[in-house]
């Protein structure tokens, strides 16, 4: 009887810059993640800026959302 492995979610936080330089990784399978993963962008009412984006890590599929951090 296997195990069907269950999946997990994690929740990061990022500037903008490492989002863009491909600095975050996924927090299971260390994979790098991008935009070309299929990044998806929230952003808040009235927001210029998203303050937050989601994806599916495409090797172990964690669904994965990060609050992105406002450099100054
Ligand atoms: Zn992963």
């Amino acid at each position: 009887m296997g195990r069907k492995k269950k999946i997990g979610f994690a929740d990061l936080q990022a500037t903008h810059a490492e989002l863009e330089g491909g600095e975050v990784r996924c927090p299971e399978c260390k994979r790098k993640l991008s935009e070309a993963d299929g990044l998806r962008f929230v952003r808040g009412f009235g927001q210029a800026e998203p303050s937050l984006a989601a994806l599916n890590c495409p090797r172990c599929r964690t669904m994965i959302s990060i609050r992105i951090i406002a450099t100054t």
